[in-house]
């Protein structure tokens, strides 16, 4: 645990539609109890086996409008036709008290959370090939046919932003890919300021020591 008033990280993640972000992030959350994920705000319609207040907070087009208006998100974007943002007030609890925070939003969100919140770091996840997005995406039955369309269409321009994230997971097999994230996690959490909070007195008693 950290010490009060000190800053979690802030990890974003972004990938095409389909590419596994959704499901390597709960399986990252089931193994890590230090990370939560942010629940975004979304104007899109709610999938089966989808619950308000879990994977998203549904709202109408008109309730995000006035959200915007009263500068309740830290990002929002436009995607694939619908309204999508990250909650101000939750992110910057959660950092406050030093849990680190995951965000999973699409490559504008991510080119303003980095212009925002320096230090975080970022993380773009794609699949093996072009014909396994369709595959997943097809597979996962939550989207109507049209709507598969065009995200398909869309991957490859979120795919040309890949090279502005901090880091690239290819998503092929699952437990390679899961491994790889829990990876840049953990290195994150290595890294000498976060280290000297934690350790802060075995550090000064080692130092004061002989
Ligand atoms: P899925 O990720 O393919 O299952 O599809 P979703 O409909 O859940 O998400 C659609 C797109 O919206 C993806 O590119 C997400 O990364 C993006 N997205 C989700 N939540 C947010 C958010 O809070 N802010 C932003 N900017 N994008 C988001
Ligand atoms: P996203 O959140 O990026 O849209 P999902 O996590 O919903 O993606 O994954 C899309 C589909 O692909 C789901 O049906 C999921 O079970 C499947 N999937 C994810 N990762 C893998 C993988 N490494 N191998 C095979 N199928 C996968
Ligand atoms: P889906 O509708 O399939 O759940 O998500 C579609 C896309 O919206 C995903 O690529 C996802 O990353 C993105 N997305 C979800 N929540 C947010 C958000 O809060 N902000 C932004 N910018 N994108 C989001």
């Amino acid at each position: 645990m950290r010490q009060a008033g000190e800053q979690g990280t802030l990890f974003v993640i972004s990938a095409p539609s389909g590419a596994g972000k959704t499901s390597l992030v709960s399986a990252l959350l089931d193994r890590d109890e230090a990370l939560s994920v942010s629940v975004s705000h979304t104007t899109r319609p709610m999938r089966e086996g989808e619950r308000d207040g879990v994977n998203y907070h549904f709202v109408t087009r008109e309730a995000f409008e006035a959200m915007i208006a009263r500068g309740d998100f830290l990002e929002h974007a436009e995607v694939f036709g619908n309204y999508y943002g990250t909650s101000q007030v939750w992110v910057r609890e959660a950092l406050a008290q030093g849990r680190d925070v995951i965000l999973e939003i699409d490559w504008q969100g991510a080119e303003q959370v980095r212009r925002l919140m320096s230090g975080c770091v970022s993380i773009f996840i794609v699949p093996p090939s072009a014909d396994v997005l369709r595959n997943r995406l097809t597979g996962r039955g939550t989207d109507a046919p049209e709507v598969v369309e065009r995200r398909l269409r869309e991957a490859a321009e979120e795919c040309r932003h890949a090279v502005e994230f901090d880091y690239l997971v290819v998503n092929d097999a699952f437990e390679v890919a899961l491994a790889d994230l829990q990876a840049i996690v953990r290195s994150h959490r290595l890294r000498m300021p976060v280290q000297q909070v934690r350790h802060q007195a075995l550090l000064a008693g080692l130092c004061e020591s002989a």
